[in-house]
């Protein structure tokens, strides 16, 4: 018998957690899943799924796709809208209940043990190992995950994540059909409405009975937000439209290679900060780190697996956020400083959202997109390094 309950505990069963769930379980280790809702659960989430998302799972997620989005509609403040067509899904939408549920199952089915209803509230490292503590239950492991999300309680337990960067967001959603609103588009379309100062946007994203309403911005315009959802509503002529889920989240960002890892325990996913500053999006970075710490444990219990899994993210997401970080602060400063011509050139000029879908689509990276640019990414770097406005 083991002098550990586990091989591996992991608290949070969201795309990160039970991403690592799956591929350690897969690998014979013997691992607890925790969470503290029971499932399926709700997530205050936009549920946009770029199909780079996709590729990265294992199994298919058919079975809880609500529409796949190809047209993509832009205005600025209500003005200056445009549609581009991405020729062919760049995009699925889902619930995140019934997404994240499926990745649970799946974590499950290869042998991951989950246990829902389960707060952990306490930690302690003993010599080689961790022993974690919620209300009447204790167990002992040799490795902590901590994928406990944006506001990751357990990471700060461990001392880790703590200064983060991070921003606000908000989500309704109403029943209501797309295509019974606007029956004239001719195919599922994601909104959004840019121009917020410094940055931010709003967004549509159409589900199968829903559309999913939201926006996000810096947390310094937090209190803003209710108001700006309400305008938006209104500017889509869905404001009588009974709202049934009103939630806000925060998202988190690492820019400045924060330690994310210990010997015996490391963050994932929003825990990590690991969502971009373009589109603001975690799922696929949740997976990723899933992945990138799985493969660690897996592959080197003798060495420093997690220094080895921070590593791993400074080199394979790190450069990603980084690069969406500093395209945002480019396409912002056009939008802000030229607003009329900008949303004009990029809507008739193909290779900005060409460059987009690409990405979405995963044929390419934020980073090979930014590197395009040349010495004018190098100019926008020196000016975002000496802009500490910029949140
Ligand atoms: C409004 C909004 C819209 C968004 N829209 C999109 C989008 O369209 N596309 C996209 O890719 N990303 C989007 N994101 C970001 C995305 O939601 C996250 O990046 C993603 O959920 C991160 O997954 P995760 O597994 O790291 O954390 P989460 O999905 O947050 O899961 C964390 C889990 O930990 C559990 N937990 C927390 N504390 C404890 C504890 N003490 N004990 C036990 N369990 C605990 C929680 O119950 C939760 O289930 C959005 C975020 C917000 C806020």
């Amino acid at each position: 018998m083991s002098e550990y309950d586990f091989d591996v505990i992991i608290v949070g069963a969201g795309p990160a957690g039970s991403t690592a769930a799956h591929d350690l379980a897969k690998s014979g280790a013997k691992v607890l899943l925790l969470d503290k809702e029971k499932f399926p659960r709700y997530k205050a989430c936009g549920g946009g799924i770029p199909i780079r998302t996709e590729k990265m799972l294992p199994f298919p997620i058919d079975s809880v796709i609500e529409d796949s989005v190809h047209l993509l509609r832009v205005s600025a403040l209500g003005k200056h809208s445009f549609t581009r067509d991405c020729g062919e899904p760049f995009a699925h939408m889902v619930l995140r209940n019934r997404f994240d549920n499926l990745l649970l199952e799946q974590a499950q089915i290869t042998g991951a043990e989950f246990r829902p209803k389960t707060t952990i509230q306490d930690l302690k490292l003993t010599k080689n190992g961790v022993v974690i503590t919620a209300e009447h239950f204790t167990a002992s492991s040799k490795f902590l995950i901590c994928a406990d999300g944006a506001h990751s309680p357990v990471g700060k337990l461990a001392g880790l994540g703590t200064t983060l960067a991070e921003c606000a967001a908000w989500e309704v959603e109403i029943q209501a059909k797309y295509q019974d609103i606007y029956p004239k588009t001719s195919g599922a379309t994601a909104l959004i409405d840019i121009g917020f100062q410094p940055w931010g946007y709003a967004w549509m994203f159409p589900k199968a009975e829903v559309l999913s309403i939201g926006i996000v911005t810096p947390r310094s315009q937090a209190p803003k937000m209710k108001k700006r959802i309400q305008n938006y509503l209104e500017h889509l002529h869905i404001a009588d439209y009974p709202i049934d889920i009103a939630k806000g989240h925060k998202i988190r960002f690492r820019r400045n290679a924060e330690q994310i890892a210990k010997k015996r325990i490391a963050l994932i996913g929003d825990a990590a900060g690991l969502a971009d500053e373009f589109t603001q999006e975690g799922i696929s970075y949740a997976i990723h780190s899933g992945k990138l710490v799985a493969k660690s444990l897996i592959s080197g219990e003798n060495t420093d697996p997690l220094k080895n899994y921070e590593n791993a993210v400074d080199q394979y997401i790190q450069p990603e956020l980084n690069a969406a970080r500093l395209i945002s602060f480019m396409f912002q400063g056009m939008l802000h400083r030229f607003q009329k011509p900008w949303m004009f050139a990029t809507g008739h000029a193909p290779f900005l959202w060409k460059s987009f879908f690409e990405v979405q689509r995963g044929n390419s990276t934020y980073d090979k997109e930014l590197k395009k640019a040349g010495p004018l990414g190098f100019v926008a770097n020196q000016m975002l390094q000496r802009n500490s406005k910029y949140e």
